[in-house]
């Protein structure tokens, strides 16, 4: 960290402190330039983070809930485990967090959720596709699913403009 009276120096933590080993955390920093010394304090900020919907712009705050049901219905009678849809929630979740801050269009989980589920299950992923692509005929159906017939393995698909 650059000091910022001189700024010149470096800031170097010198101490850390915490109440009870949790938040807030203290440093203690010097100038290796200025001398200067002081305390900073370190927060975990906590952002809600809304969801962009796509129809109207509105925005609603991201529930996992929702997209864990989004997943479930995929995958009904598929071979997947309470586990596995679990583990996707959480990858998207880390994802969206890391990614953006406060809001994240709902395009961006419909197309993680997607990705995840082309590599786990070609059923569950078409049967998402289908619902969150809002396929108008059986024309973009074969489109989506064509990849996969081409080397049975489930390429990823044109990405289409929407
Ligand atoms: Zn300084």
């Amino acid at each position: 960290m650059k000091c910022p009276y001189c700024r010149r120096g470096d800031f170097a933590v010198v101490d850390s402190r915490t109440q009870d080993g949790g938040f807030p955390v203290r440093r203690r920093r010097v100038c290796d330039h200025c001398k200067r010394r002081v305390w900073t304090v370190e927060l975990i900020e906590e952002v809600p983070l809304k969801v962009i919907k796509k129809s109207d712009g509105r925005r609603e705050p991201f529930d996992s809930n929702k997209l864990r049901t989004g997943l479930e219905k995929a995958c009904y009678k598929r071979p997947i485990t309470d586990q596995q849809i679990d583990t996707i929630v959480r990858q998207i979740e880390n994802e969206i967090y890391a990614r953006y801050y406060g809001e994240v269009p709902s395009s961006v989980i419909g197309d993680l959720a997607m990705e995840y589920l082309r590599q786990l299950d070609q059923v569950a992923y078409v049967r998402f596709a289908s619902v969150y692509r809002q396929f108008q005929d059986v024309s973009d159906f074969v489109q989506e699913v064509k990849p996969m017939l081409a080397n049975g393995k489930g390429a990823p698909p044109r990405r289409r403009m929407r």
